[in-house]
Order: structure tokens, then sequence, then C-alpha cells
């Protein structure tokens, strides 16, 4: 007969959540256009809460991610659904898919980077995915009344339907390969994360999600004034940052323009 044994599955609980590095399957990543700002951004006003950017300026730009590992896919944040602010996207993620010959039926991960309404807005046609969020973040959409900040519209679908979630209490190693890794990165929202994915010609490939919006306030470790832990958030850049130097990975702010050109245009995929 069989007992559970707690110690076994404790050890069991600790490997997942170390990476394996291991990959054999080939991995791939996208970027897909989620939106761009409508109007410049002072981001003196909300972005730094150190008063850093007097006169800075910026357009920003809203990006969602394909990945491709093996036979299976995965998206990483969704964008605002077109048409519903100023920012949109005037095509739809799941039309883009399209370009690529994928359907929206047979994503099997659509990983989030936080709950806000610019990188959950087309969750609905991922209809056989596992929803990948951090727990804080999950915990904030389903909480009565929803957290503040936290498009639980965004999310109303997927809950009343029973769709698949996991939500992350540690990092998350996607495909256990050590290929794709779910970085938990905490102080923008409570489970806020960033990606990590392993690129066999272009390396690893680090994507931000919101941990810092834009260039200078990654350079800076500079913190928004409406983040949901200050400190929190200091300590998800300096872990950041150190992934990025050890690994020499390539560093891909998601809002900030200047990076968009880091990956091939759409439907083109780094490898
Ligand atoms: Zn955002």
């Amino acid at each position: 007969m069989l007992k559970p044994l707690p110690v076994l599955a404790l050890c069991a609980g600790a490997l997942l959540a170390q990476p394996a590095f291991a990959q054999t399957a080939e991995v791939t990543l996208a970027r897909i256009d989620c939106g761009t700002g409508a109007t410049p951004t002072n981001v003196n006003e909300r972005f730094s809460d150190t008063f850093a950017f007097k006169g800075l300026s910026l357009v920003f730009t809203f990006s969602c991610y394909l990945i491709k590992h093996g036979d299976d896919y995965m998206v990483w944040d969704t964008g605002f659904a077109p048409g519903t602010s100023p920012n949109a996207p005037k095509v739809s993620l799941a039309d883009y898919l399209a370009q690529a010959k994928v359907k929206p039926e047979q994503v099997k991960f659509v990983g989030i980077s936080h709950f806000h309404g610019d990188h959950t807005g087309q969750l609905a046609p991922f209809t056989n995915a596992t929803l990948l969020i951090g727990k804080g973040d999950w915990d904030g959409v389903t909480a009565t009344p929803p957290m503040t900040g936290a498009n639980a519209a965004g999310f109303k679908q997927w809950i009343a339907e029973g769709r698949k979630v996991e939500p992350l209490p540690l990092d998350k190693d996607v495909f256990g390969d050590g290929s794709v890794v779910i970085l938990k990165t905490p102080g923008h929202t409570p489970g806020h994360s960033a990606l990590l994915v392993n690129l066999k010609e272009k390396g690893p490939v680090l994507l931000t999600g919101d941990l810092v919006h834009f260039r200078e306030n990654y350079e800076s470790s500079g913190i928004p004034w409406f983040n949901f832990d200050r400190a929190q958030t200091a300590a998800s850049i300096d872990r950041f940052k150190k992934i990025a130097a050890n690994m020499k990975a390539t560093v891909i702010i998601q809002h900030d323009r200047r990076d968009i050109d880091k990956l091939p245009a759409f439907p083109a995929a780094a490898r």
C-alpha cells in the first residue's frame, strides 16, 4: 500500500521551481503590436517618485509576445482590446496570430505580467489555454471587491467558463526545460512577473512586463508613484538586473518604443 510521502512531495516542489536548462525543443519569440500611445506621457508626473525626469515626455508602446516551443504556443501579455482606449491596437491579437497561422484555441499557455488593463484586454479568445498569473495578482482579481487597478472585467469570461488557471506563488519553468521561465518580480502589482526566454541563436531575452516602463527608469532603478509596493519593486529590479548581467541577456522594456526593434518585425520571430 502506498502512503503519501510529504517530504518527497516537498522536494519535488523545490525541483520544479528550479529551471532545468536542458532544452531540446526549438524556441522562437515574436513581438506583436498591442497598441501605441496616442499622446506623449510626461513621465515625471506619474512614473518617477523621485522627480527624476523633469520635462521628459515619451510615447509608450504596448507589446504582446508569441512564443513557440516545439509544437506548443504561449502568449505573453494580451494588451488592450481594440477600440477600448486611445492607446488600443487597431488589429486584434487573434488577427495577428492568424498572420502566423496560429489559432487562439491552439495556444497552450497565456502568461500575463500583471493584472492591469493594458496587459489583460484580450484574454477572451484563448479558450483552451492555462492562464499563468502571479498569485498576488490572481488574489487581487478575484477579491471582493477586486483590488484597485485590477482589470477584473478582463477575467470575467475566464472565471465564468471555468478555464484553467495556475496562480504562481514562485517562479515558473513553463515547459520544464528552462527555456521559458516566469520570474516572480512583485512590486508594480502584488503578483507582477517578468519573463525569461532562452533562445538558441539570440541568447537569453528578458521581457520586463511593467517592472520598469522606459529605459531611463531601468537605468536609474526608478519607480513610479502608483506602484503597489516600492521596496518590493526595488528588490525586483535588483534581481532582474543581476539576472540580465549574469546571463548577458537582451533586456526588452515592453512599453519602450526604442526596444521594439530588438526583435524582428512580426510575423518573423527571433530564434
Ligand atoms: Zn503596462
